[in-house]
């Protein structure tokens, strides 16, 4: 990639995050500006802009991405009171990192 990628300052350990999960495809961190008690972040190691950029040999990756964020839920205790899993697309939906990620949102009390 050319552009300065926040993200791959994270997984290359460059910049700071406060991780919670890490394995051979993706690493887990809190979110720098919570919108919820939990919000995490699920983001691959590799480099991809958005949804949209997925290719098909990326299919396991999004199913892991989604099965990490399970299990993140119920560490996390919000499995049961329930959660978001929430991919924001380009900047029309929300995007600001343009490095895929999911977001795992929770624990609102309500
Ligand atoms: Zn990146």
């Amino acid at each position: 990639m050319s552009e300065h990628c926040i993200f791959c300052d994270i997984l290359n350990k460059k910049a700071p995050a406060d991780i919670v999960y890490e394995d051979d495809l993706v690493i887990v961190f809190k979110d720098i500006r919570p919108q919820a008690p939990v919000h995490l972040l699920v983001v691959p190691h590799k480099h991809i802009r958005s949804i949209n950029e997925l290719a098909d040999e990326d299919r396991n990756l999004v199913a892991h991405m989604i099965f990490v964020g399970k299990e993140q839920a119920r560490q996390n205790n919000i499995n049961k009171s329930g959660y978001n899993l929430l991919f924001n697309v380009e900047s029309g939906g929300g995007q600001v990192i343009f490095h895929l990620h999911l977001h795992l949102i929770g624990g609102y009390v309500r």
